[in-house]
């Protein structure tokens, strides 16, 4: 049986009135679960619709934590999170966990790991550091012990105190270091953009050595790629077991290995309730082990199930059952409720138990129509 979600804003959440927003989602959409952003980035967009009696249209956070941390999480790691002055002193995540299970919903939350520009910029020891030596202004390493122990601090925090049934970890691998995109501005090639997302901080270059692997000859190469790739033009792929160069092959499946401890330790304190998504932003294809455990598809990021094979050598569709899929639910990725209606159907053929969609405090109010006509056909398919 197929299983629906729909993501949520907690502020959103809090302004509409914490029963009757559930209600409203649960009754009038049909989800099984609210899935809330408890930690992210520093975010602003345009309202399509005024919440409750908040007026504002645009709306701006800083990356801090919407909940309220618990100091008990954090004490092996020097970085912990901020709770958002939205709050003020009240813990609404709390509180919609404990309203969502008295009303049947499903809670969990989503947190964005390592993209994080208030901690990077706090704690620059804990930041990626490029090969030409520039500190990331946004991004925490993977690599780095006080971030690996406060990303588990903080799914642990959410689970035991707030009350989440899941945690989605997203951003967990090198990506951008210094903004989405980490254009130079004139279409540097997938390989410079990615070698420009290696970590050479102390703890990448610590690691990489324990590991046998000579870092120095590393950054070497990585340098005189991106100068090639400068000089050239030319259109490269980015580094894969197939590339010529030993060392680099070598460091990109270490970096492989170091965003799976990250996996692992968030695993050994949350067991099952963990789930990671696969999108291309992560960079999920440079880790093994999780490529073949990882259950989600962020489809209009990924496209086509064909890229979806080729990048992860997962089989669509006929995938076994606990794979999950998110949908935009509003324009311009989706153009209106046939269009929906027609992705879903779509997924719930190709077996997928989870199917999500983006995002409540985004959506015009015409996407809620569409919403419900895709939830209501794919139950009676799925
Ligand atoms: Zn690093």
């Amino acid at each position: 049986m197929t299983q629906f979600w729909i993501d949520a804003f907690p502020w959103d959440i809090d302004a509409e009135g914490i029963e009757p927003a559930l209600t409203r989602l649960r009754g009038e959409l049909g989800v099984d679960e609210v899935r809330l952003l408890a930690l992210g980035d520093e975010m602003c967009y345009l309202r399509q619709r005024f919440v409750g009696d908040d007026p504002r249209r645009m709306v701006q956070r800083d990356a801090v934590a919407h909940f309220r941390p618990q100091a008990g999480f954090y004490k092996a790691t020097r970085l912990r999170p901020t709770a958002g002055g939205w709050m003020k002193a009240r813990d609404p995540l709390a509180k919609i966990c404990a309203t969502a299970r008295e009303l049947g919903l499903r809670c969990s939350a989503r947190i964005e790991c390592l993209s994080n520009a208030a901690l990077a910029r706090k704690h620059e020891m804990a930041a990626c550091v490029n090969v030409f030596g520039d500190v990331s202004d946004r991004r925490l390493c993977p690599a780095n012990p006080d971030v690996r122990e406060y990303v588990g601090g903080v799914a642990e925090d959410l689970v035991e105190s707030h009350g989440a049934t899941t945690i989605e970890m997203g951003a967990i691998g090198f990506g951008p270091f210094f903004n989405m995109t980490d254009g130079l501005g004139h279409g540097e090639d997938a390989l410079t953009e990615d070698l420009l997302r290696w970590c050479f901080c102390s703890a990448c270059r610590q690691a990489a050595t324990d590991a046998d692997i000579d870092i120095d000859t590393v950054e070497k190469q990585v340098r005189d790629r991106i100068d090639a790739g400068g000089r050239q033009r030319r259109r490269s792929k980015p580094i894969d077991d197939a590339s010529s160069e030993s060392e680099l092959v070598a460091f990109q499946q270490h970096r492989g290995r170091v965003v799976q401890k990250l996996i692992d330790l968030v695993r050994a304190r949350i067991g099952e309730r963990l789930t990671v998504p696969l999108d291309t932003w992560s960079r999920a294809h440079c880790i093994p082990k999780a490529a073949a455990e990882l259950r989600f598809v962020n489809w209009e990021r990924i496209e086509s199930w064909r890229k979806v094979h080729d990048l992860y050598g997962i089989d669509m569709p006929g995938v076994e059952g606990e794979h999950a899929v998110r949908f935009d639910a509003m324009p311009p990725a989706c153009a209106d409720g046939p269009a929906l209606v027609s992705r879903v159907h779509e997924a719930v053929e190709a077996g997928f138990a989870q199917i999500g969609f983006y995002c409540d405090g985004l959506m015009p109010t015409v996407s809620f129509d569409w919403v419900r006509q895709a939830v209501r056909y794919g139950r009676r398919e799925g």
